[in-house]
C-alpha cells in the first residue's frame, strides 16, 4: 500500500480489546480504515475465554428484544435489527466458526471452545493489519483542536485518531480488566450514565440456614417481588449457596433485584417448588399423603418430595420443633403452613455477590444519546460506543455476547465511514 493511500485512510482507535472491541476493529478494518486496538490488559479477549464455561455461548437462536433490559429499549431494538443474530453468525462463519445450537437455542462454536472464537478474531485482525497495543490502559480521551481525538494512556503517552470507539465493557468480571473506565471517558463528553449495578449474578439472601443448604438444587418457579407485587418471574433450577440463591433463573432476575435494592425497596424472591400444581390441590395432596404416612416422622413424611437438606429448614420455619415429631401430630394447621411454604417460600434479598462474580452490568451509557443506526454519540461527532459499556443487558443464553457483536460490528462499520 502506498504512503498516499495510507494517509487517506480514516484512523480508528478502539478502546478495549474485548468481544465488542475486537468485532468493531474487524469491521472497521474490513471497511477500509486504519485501526488500532488499545487494551489495558496484557492480552486481548481474556473474558471471552471464560464465557459459556469455556465454550462461549456466543449467540442464541431466539434473540428477541424481550430478552433485554434497558432504559431505552426501543433504541436497543433498533440496534439489534440493524445487525442481528443472522449477520453475526454469517460474520463468524466467514471467520471459520461453525455454529451449533443446543436444545434451548444457545449457540456455541461446534468445537465447543471459546478459544476458537478468540483465535479467529485475532487471525482476522492480523489479516486486516489491525495494530494491537496491549498493556495500554486509556486514561483520558480529548478532542484534538486540530481535528480528531487525542487518546492519553496511564503514563501520559498519546495516540491520535480520527474516530474513537469506546468498547471498555462495564464493571462485571473485574478480574478481566473491567472497572468502569468507559463511563468516565463517556462522561467527559457529557454522556449520561445509568448507575451500573451487578447483573447475572448470585443473590445474597437473609437466612442463617443457607450455610447448611450449600449445593442443594431444586426445580421450580421464582418470582421477584416487591410489596406483594410480582416484578418478574422465571422458571428453572434454583441453586442454594452458602450466601443465598443462584442458578440461571436467579441470574435472570438479579439485575432487577439489584435495581430495587438500590432504590431502597425491600425485595424478595418467592419460590414455588411445585408450580405445576394449584395451591388447593397441593394442600389436598399433602393431606392425602399424611393419611398414609401416620407411621412416619415429620422428616420422613417430606422425604421424596423435596431435597433432604430442605426438609429441616421447612419444618423449622413451619413451627415443627423436631424432625422426629410423628407426622400424625403435625395437624392441619402445620400441613397448611408447609404447603404454603413449598408453594411460595419468600426469601428476602439483601444484595449480590461482588462484581468479580457478575456476568454483566445493569446500567451504563444511556442509549438515548446514541444514534442507533451507527452507534455514534449524538453529543460528539466521531465518538462511538459498543458493548457492555452501554445501558442494555441480556439474560443468560448468549444474549450479551450478541449485543457485543451487534454493537461492535455496527460501530466499526460506521466509524470507518460506511
Ligand atoms: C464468567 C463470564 C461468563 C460469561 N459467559 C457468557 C456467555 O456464555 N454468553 C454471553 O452472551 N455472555 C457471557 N458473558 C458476558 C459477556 O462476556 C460480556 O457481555 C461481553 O464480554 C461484553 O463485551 P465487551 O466488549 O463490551 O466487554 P469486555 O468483553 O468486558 O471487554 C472490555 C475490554 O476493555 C478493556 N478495558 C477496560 N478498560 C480499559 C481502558 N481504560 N483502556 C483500555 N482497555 C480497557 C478490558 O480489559 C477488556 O478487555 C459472560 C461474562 C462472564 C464474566
Amino acid at each position: 500500500m502506498s504512503r498516499r493511500t495510507v494517509e487517506k485512510q480514516t484512523r480508528v482507535a478502539v478502546i478495549g480489546g474485548g468481544a465488542s472491541g475486537l468485532a468493531a476493529a474487524a469491521a472497521a478494518a474490513a471497511a477500509g480504515a486504519f485501526v488500532m486496538v488499545l487494551e489495558k490488559e496484557e492480552r486481548v479477549g481474556r473474558k471471552l475465554l471464560a464465557t459459556g464455561n469455556g465454550r462461549c455461548n456466543y449467540s442464541n437462536r431466539y434473540v428477541d428484544i424481550k430478552d433485554y433490559r434497558s432504559r431505552d429499549l426501543d433504541k436497543a431494538e433498533k440496534i439489534l435489527s440493524r445487525i442481528g443474530q443472522k449477520e453475526t453468525l454469517a460474520f463468524f462463519e466467514r471467520l471459520g466458526i461453525w455454529p451449533r445450537a443446543d436444545e434451548s437455542g444457545r449457540i456455541y462454536p461446534s468445537s465447543e471452545q471459546a478459544a476458537a472464537v478468540l483465535d479467529v478474531l485475532r487471525m482476522e485482525l492480523r489479516r486486516l493489519g489491525v495494530e494491537i497495543f496491549c498493556g495500554w490502559p486509556v486514561k483520558e480521551l480529548k478532542k484534538d483542536p486540530k481535528g480528531g481525538f487525542r487518546i492519553i494512556g496511564q503514563k501520559g503517552e498519546q495516540k491520535k485518531a480520527d474516530r474513537v470507539i469506546i468498547a471498555c465493557g462495564g464493571m462485571a468480571g473485574a478480574q478481566y480488566g473491567c472497572s468502569g473506565d468507559g463511563y468516565a471517558l463517556a462522561r467527559a463528553f457529557g454522556h449520561q450514565i445509568i448507575k451500573p449495578l451487578p447483573a447475572l449474578v448470585q443473590l445474597s439472601a437473609k437466612g442463617d440456614f443457607f450455610r447448611h443448604l450449600k449445593g442443594v438444587r431444586a426445580k421450580g418457579r421464582v418470582c421477584l417481588e416487591w410489596e406483594g407485587t410480582v416484578v418478574a418471574e422465571q422458571s428453572g433450577e434454583i441453586q442454594f449457596t452458602q450466601w443465598g440463591l443462584s442458578g440461571i433463573c436467579i441470574f435472570d432476575l438479579s439485575g432487577q433485584a439489584m435495581e430495587l435494592l438500590d432504590q431502597g425497596k425491600d425485595c424478595g424472591i418467592r419460590i414455588d417448588l411445585f408450580p405445576q400444581i394449584q395451591p388447593d390441590a397441593f394442600y389436598s395432596r399433602l393431606l392425602n399423603r399424611l393419611s398414609v404416612s401416620g407411621h412416619k416422622s415429620a422428616e420422613e413424611f417430606l422425604e421424596g418430595m423435596i431435597h433432604k437438606k430442605l426438609i429441616g429448614v421447612v419444618l423449622r420455619a413451619c413451627g415443627v420443633e423436631s424432625p422426629a415429631v410423628p407426622a400424625s401430630e403435625l395437624g392441619e394447621k402445620r400441613i397448611h403452613a408447609i404447603a404454603a411454604m413449598l408453594k411460595g417460600w419468600r426469601i428476602p434479598v439483601t444484595g449480590a455477590r461482588p462484581w468479580s462474580e457478575a456476568q454483566t452490568t445493569s446500567g451504563g451509557v444511556r442509549l438515548s444519546q446514541i444514534d442507533p443506526g451507527t452507534m455514534e454519540s449524538l453529543l460528539q461527532k466521531g465518538l462511538y460506543f459498543a458493548g457492555e459499556v452501554l445501558d442494555a443487558q441480556g439474560r443468560c443464553g448468549g444474549y450479551n455476547l450478541q449485543w457485543a457483536w451487534s454493537t461492535g460490528l455496527l460501530a466499526g462499520r460506521s466509524a470507518a465511514g460506511l
